[in-house]
């Protein structure tokens, strides 16, 4: 048998089954009319919020970032706990806008930003992160044209990376940013064509593990920030430490010790440099927020066995769940948390593959993994479902199509 990722904590048995904020998993898919099936939590996207929250210094705004999740329901749930959203597309800027966050709470990043998305976000009021000189220069002409002060800040791309992650966004020749050796000059030309300048955005990895790892480049992220700010010769208004904070998935894998991170953080604060005195810092999460607060449930629809081994396989697969299969930036496939929904609290008793329905080896949910005896009609939960499902994963393979999606 293969060890399958820890569960994440908040999650109960009912009747024998899977209970998600309360409710019972066949009486969740009832309500949303059937399987596959993504259900997401608000009392543990509430709950996650506040205990990061407690955590860290209060001066430390917190920013989601909506490419982890976009449900509406969940970004409306989302405006009332945290400070602001980071986008990375005007698709996004779009849906932040449906949901009714005000753009002004909004900063976008990413590479490759179209002039109608500039365009667009420059209008809305949003702050843009800038990828290169040369979307700089767009943007100014831009908002030339339309006769807005544009809100600009700068991504650096940091020499250094954060040792540990599971994407490295910084460390060498990158699509990300602007290399820090170049930034103190453009920063002294938005300055000076009179932008309303918002900073640095300065984000060297995600999904690290190692509060010591999150710590060190916190400490070299502020820094960098202090003496980027010295060069560009003016205060800095704003500073976004980028986020990391990962989330366990794997066999032996453990939470982060937010509490350590923050008490570091609130170290540092107390005793920044003059020109950081007055920096508003902000921390950027996707996955941490709500990751956990996610579970993807689908149905089996045939149990069948080849050559001694037990499938499966359900009506869901990697369409929904790219990431559980292995083929979102692994390189190791291994098992997500999952488990027999409709049969929560019963014992291992046998080994068995999950698999979804595409006809692609690839489509694993679960590999050799220990659970209770299932057949055709039993549901199958897979956990960490709530950053990077629905959204990161080709819905229209093989003309499947999207998930449903609650939230609870
Ligand atoms: C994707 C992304 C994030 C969120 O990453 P998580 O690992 O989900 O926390 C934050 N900032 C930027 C710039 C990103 O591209």
């Amino acid at each position: 048998m293969k060890p399958l990722g820890p569960i994440p904590s908040g999650f109960a048995a009912i009747d024998g089954e899977l209970a998600i904020a309360g409710h019972k998993a066949t009486a969740l898919v009832a309500q949303a009319g059937g399987t596959p099936l993504f259900v997401y939590s608000r009392e543990m996207l509430t709950r996650r919020v506040a205990e990061l929250r407690a955590a860290m210094p209060d001066r430390l705004a917190l920013h989601y970032a909506v490419k982890a999740n976009p449900f509406a329901p969940v970004l409306e749930h989302m405006a009332g706990l945290v400070d602001g959203f980071d986008i990375a597309s005007g698709g996004e800027l779009a849906i932040v806008q449906a949901a009714g966050i005000d753009p002004a709470r909004v900063s976008f990043a990413g590479p490759g930003k179209r002039d109608t998305e500039l365009e667009a976000a420059i209008a809305a009021g949003a702050t843009l992160n800038l990828e290169s000189e040369g979307e700089a220069a767009r943007a100014l002409d831009i908002a030339n044209r339309l006769g807005i002060t544009p809100k600009l800040a700068i991504r650096v791309n940091p020499e250094f990376d954060l040792k540990g992650s599971g994407m490295k966004m910084g460390g060498g020749a990158k699509p990300f940013g602007i290399d820090e050796a170049r930034v103190p000059a453009l920063a002294r030309r938005l300055i000076a064509e009179g932008a309303d300048w918002r900073g640095f955005h300065i984000f060297a990895g995600s999904q690290a593990l190692s509060a010591d790892a999150i710590i060190e480049t916190q400490g070299q992220t502020l820094a960098l920030a202090a003496r980027l700010a010295e060069e560009s010769g003016a205060a800095l208004p704003k500073c976004n430490l980028g986020g990391g904070i990962g989330i366990p998935y794997f066999p032996g894998d453990v939470p982060v010790d937010i509490g350590k991170v923050g008490a570091a953080l609130a170290e540092r604060f107390a005793d920044l440099p003059d020109v950081l005195k007055d920096t508003a810092f902000v921390m950027e999460l996707g996955r941490y927020l709500v990751g956990e607060a996610g579970v993807y449930l689908a149905q089996i629809v045939d149990r069948k066995e080849s050559h001694g081994e037990v499938y499966l396989v359900t009506d869901g697969g990697l369409h929904h769940q790219l990431a559980a299969s292995g083929n979102f930036g692994t390189v190791v496939r291994r098992n997500y948390p999952s488990a027999i929904a409709t049969r929560y609290d019963a014992a291992v008793e046998e080994e068995a593959n999950i698999v979804g329905c595409l006809c692609t080896p690839l489509d694993r949910l679960a590999d050799k993994g220990g659970f209770p005896r299932a057949d055709v009609g039993d549901l199958v939960a897979i956990f960490c479902a709530g950053a990077y499902g629905a959204s990161a994963s080709p819905a229209m393979f093989l003309g499947q199509g999207p998930a449903r999606e609650i939230l609870v």
